[in-house]
């Protein structure tokens, strides 16, 4: 999987950072840090549900 991720939609909300803490969080400047684009096996379902929750729309996932 790989996750997409659009920044000039992102509300900063942190929806996807409650989820999957493990992939995103917050810089000290408030822009959105995405440890991974390509997330390992076992956090895929959350990670898959974090960008569903998305309010925005920001993140997609991309299957392979
Ligand atoms: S859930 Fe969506 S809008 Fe909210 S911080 Fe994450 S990417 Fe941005």
């Amino acid at each position: 999987m790989k996750i997409m991720y659009n920044e000039s939609t992102c509300n900063r909300y942190g929806v996807c950072v409650e989820e999957a803490p493990e992939v995103f969080s917050f810089a000290e400047d408030g822009s959105l840090v995405i440890a991974t684009y390509q997330p390992p096996e076992e956090i895929q379902d959350k990670v898959r549900d974090a960008c569903m929750m998305c309010p925005t729309q920001s993140l997609q996932v991309e299957e392979e």
